[in-house]
């Protein structure tokens, strides 16, 4: 399968006709070409981007919306397609990219296309002065759209679709690991209408394209989601052309089992948590800390039914734990395991690579639960980003506090309780953008989304997003 750049409503070659190899996490086999795209097609993008602003900008916000919505109904309409390419793509089980990542990228273009229509500005009279001041609120013109591979189409959108309803034209880069549904999404928004040139997607490696968009004089502004590292990085270069910026970065998030909770759909909640797109999702509660009271029967419970885990072929609609995304990481995360045996971790379950047959090059690792004595070892405080949770006690509110927040990191928290004032005092004093109090990833498109520390700097979500994506220009009148 050859995947092709989508610049100026086209599909393209890379203009130096560089190719990468694109896997398929499932069996380890080379399943089709990407674009290993140069500066110069990041440049033909621009211009793309460039001659259809402003008119894009200034297109009502009713027929923007409308394009948006209709995006969202193709993408429904063809949700088999969709699922099945980011399933293949990026070895995560077939039933979540039904349930959650296509469904949730349709929802990404509806919510937008309805927000823009409600997206007001405020007035403020200065009273005494005799005048009158209002926001404008415009959109920034060209913008740079780059995202991760861990929920491939659901987080390219979650950046394209605000961008877009906000009146920018948009340069956007996929993770060069998964690149298929992006690719399918350039015929989708050409079939819905949207102009040549307001979307241009360019397929590559971060170090290469990516940094092609970051340098990029007359690119405004970047909203990056992806390793901390790499959002340094970014900072660093978008800094001296005083860029705006939004990153969302890693995480290394507490999930708080406090004793007074509804233990069962504490338990299944946290199986969830833990191990949902085989743990390569940012929000994922890789920290278990539970109350000491409730420690020794949770330990049971929680490896029991994480041994019941299916680890299979991503199409197999039986299984709960599919393919990690490429070699490179499946032995990056094995490594973590070797790094917790050495500081004296226990593995509870799991722990080994798993052969499945009839796929036996492919990226497969058991659910693996490791008990750690010490809440500074490295596998508790670094991203791991895969199927791998670490527990261990606590015995007052006070001791949990201090070690939740006691990593680099901040962008979510899960608090298991029914005391509510416990669950106001530790919400106030977590360290982390999104507190979710007795659930996990229960998502309403209209909150602000992000995290402090190094999870990231901005928020996404709702009139966040909207408020990121245009620049605020005060008219004072005098009357
Ligand atoms: P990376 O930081 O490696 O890559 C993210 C994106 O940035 C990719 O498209 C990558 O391209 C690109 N990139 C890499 N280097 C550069 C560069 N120099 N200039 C511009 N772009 C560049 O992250 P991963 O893809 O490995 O994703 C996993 C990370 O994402 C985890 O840390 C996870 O926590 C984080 N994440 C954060 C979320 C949040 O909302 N806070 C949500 C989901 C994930 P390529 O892949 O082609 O190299």
């Amino acid at each position: 399968m050859i995947i092709q750049n989508y610049i100026n409503g086209q599909f393209q070659d890379p203009i130096q006709d560089q190719w990468l190899d694109n896997y398929c996490p499932a069996n380890g086999e080379v399943y089709g070409r990407i674009p290993n795209s140069s500066s110069a097609d990041v440049e033909n993008a621009y211009i793309a981007a460039k001659s259809a602003f402003p008119s894009w900008s200034q297109t009502s916000l009713e027929a923007r919306s409308r394009i948006l919505i209709k995006i969202s109904e193709l993408l429904e309409s063809n949700l088999e397609k969709f699922a099945e390419a980011e399933s293949r793509d990026n070895g995560k089980p077939i039933s979540l990219a039904k349930s959650v990542d296509i469904p949730r990228a349709a929802s990404n273009f509806r919510f937008f296309g309805n927000a823009i229509t409600q997206f007001a500005s405020e007035s403020h009279e200065s009273i005494g002065s005799n005048a009158i001041n209002y926001t404008l609120r415009q959109a920034i013109g060209v913008v740079g759209c780059i995202s991760p591979w861990n929920l491939p189409l659901y987080l390219f959108t979650w950046k394209i679709a605000p961008a877009l309803a906000a009146g920018n034209c948009v340069i956007a880069k996929p993770s060069e690991v998964t690149p298929l549904t992006a690719y399918l999404l350039g015929e989708i928004c050409t079939q819905a209408g949207l102009p040549n040139g307001v979307l241009n997607i360019v397929h590559g490696l971060g170090t290469t394209t990516g940094q092609a968009i970051i340098e990029h004089p007359n690119i405004k502004a970047i909203s990056f989601t992806g390793g901390t590292a790499t959002g340094a990085h970014i900072a660093r270069v978008a800094a001296p052309m005083f860029k705006k910026l939004s990153l969302e970065l890693g995480g290394k998030n507490p999930n708080i089992i406090f004793a007074d909770c509804d233990y069962k759909d504490m338990l299944e909640t946290s199986v969830r948590s833990s191990f949902a797109n085989q743990g390569q999702i940012c929000l994922c509660g890789s920290r278990i800390f539970v109350e000491a009271s409730i420690y020794e029967k949770f330990k049971i419970d929680f490896v029991e039914k994480v041994k019941q885990l299916k680890v299979g072929h991503p199409s197999n609609d039986e299984t709960n734990i599919g393919a990690l995304v490429s070699k490179p990481h499946l032995e990056k995360v094995m490594e973590f395991i070797d790094i917790a045996k050495n500081e004296d971790g226990k593995i509870l379950c799991g722990g080994n690579k798993v052969t499945v047959k009839g796929f036996e090059d492919g990226y497969y690792l058991e659910p693996t639960v490791i008990e750690v004595h010490n809440d500074e070892c490295r596998v508790n405080q670094e991203e791991i980003f895969g199927p791998v949770v670490t527990i261990m006690p606590f015995h007052s509110e006070d001791e949990v506090l201090q070690m939740a927040n006691k990593v680099k990191y901040g962008l979510s928290a899960t608090l298991w309780t029914n005391n509510l004032k416990r669950t106001m005092r530790m919400s106030n004093q977590l360290h982390a953008g999104i507190i979710w109090v007795n659930t996990w990833m229960l998502r309403d498109l209209r909150t602000p989304f992000g995290g402090v520390k190094a999870s990231g700097v901005g928020r996404e979500g709702g009139f966040e997003a909207l408020r990121f994506f245009t620049e605020a220009k005060n008219v004072c009148i005098k009357y």
